[in-house]
């Protein structure tokens, strides 16, 4: 039998096609999802989520959009984002209650009030309170008047240690995972910060105002990802409470 043979060139075009497409798949991999390095570590560290209760809360709903832009609406994003970060929460064995997981609030009182919104964080706060829980994550997006600001920041409330080691861990896996923000852990003064008996944070995923943040965070690869890294950041945060980990910077 006659062997085929294989010219140089074209051993040498073979080889840069394979090339070609093994990069191109690599590019992919680390631009558009989370690597599976990332996932491995993550859950290794996973079991000390065990026996933990986390309220997910998805910021606004029902009458109340949050921030709209082009008729993309706060409320869609929060929700999509917090159900997929409930779901890495439960595979990874911890306990989770979310504050809605349909487009409602929580409120009875007259729509469009002051005092309805009030009910409504009250009643998402109470979730938490009633249930014990060990953390209270918020998960919001932001705006801006100038379409250029950009990048996810999390918020604890002042004066709260822990929250604040929370907001770091969280930031960190925002930072490193989305690889699209500089922006660093914050304090401020939050009703939910100021009310909840556990460590309380607000993720404000990216802005709506960002014309290509806005794009993104209606990409449901990117909500996922955006999910994961606060899934990581909780992980981080009860391991190094666990002492699996060292402590978390942060005062
Ligand atoms: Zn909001």
């Amino acid at each position: 039998m006659k062997r085929l043979r294989i010219g140089p060139a074209y051993k040498l075009f073979f080889l840069a096609v394979v090339a070609y497409v093994l990069l191109v798949g690599a590019a992919r991999t680390y631009d558009f999802a989370v690597t599976t390095a990332d996932r491995r570590e993550v859950a290794a560290l996973a079991p000390v989520l065990v026996d933990k209760l986390v309220v997910v809360d998805a910021g606004h709903g029902g009458p109340d959009p949050g921030v709209v832009r082009d008729g993309v609406r706060e409320k869609d994003i929060t929700l999509a984002v917090a159900l997929r970060l409930a779901e890495y929460l439960e595979q990874g064995g911890a306990r989770v209650l979310l504050t809605r997981d349909k487009d409602c609030d929580l409120a009875d009182s007259e729509p469009g009030t002051k005092s309805r919104k009030r009910q409504d964080l009250e009643r998402r706060v109470a979730i938490a309170n009633d249930n014990k829980a060990d953390v209270f994550v918020s998960i919001h997006v932001n705006s801006f008047d100038e379409a250029n600001e950009h990048g996810a920041q999390t918020f604890s409330q002042l004066g709260c240690t822990e929250g604040y080691q929370l907001a770091h861990a969280i930031q960190d896996e925002l930072k490193t995972l989305l690889r699209n923000t500089d922006r660093v852990a914050k304090r401020g003064d939050y009703f939910t910060g100021r009310t909840t008996k556990m460590p309380a944070v607000v993720v404000e995923i990216g802005f709506i105002t960002n014309p290509r943040e806005c794009k993104l965070l209606q990409e449901p690869e990117y909500q996922s990802k955006v999910a994961f890294a606060i899934y990581a950041g909780l992980v981080r945060y009860f391991a190094s409470g666990a002492g699996v980990v060292p402590p978390l910077t942060g005062e």
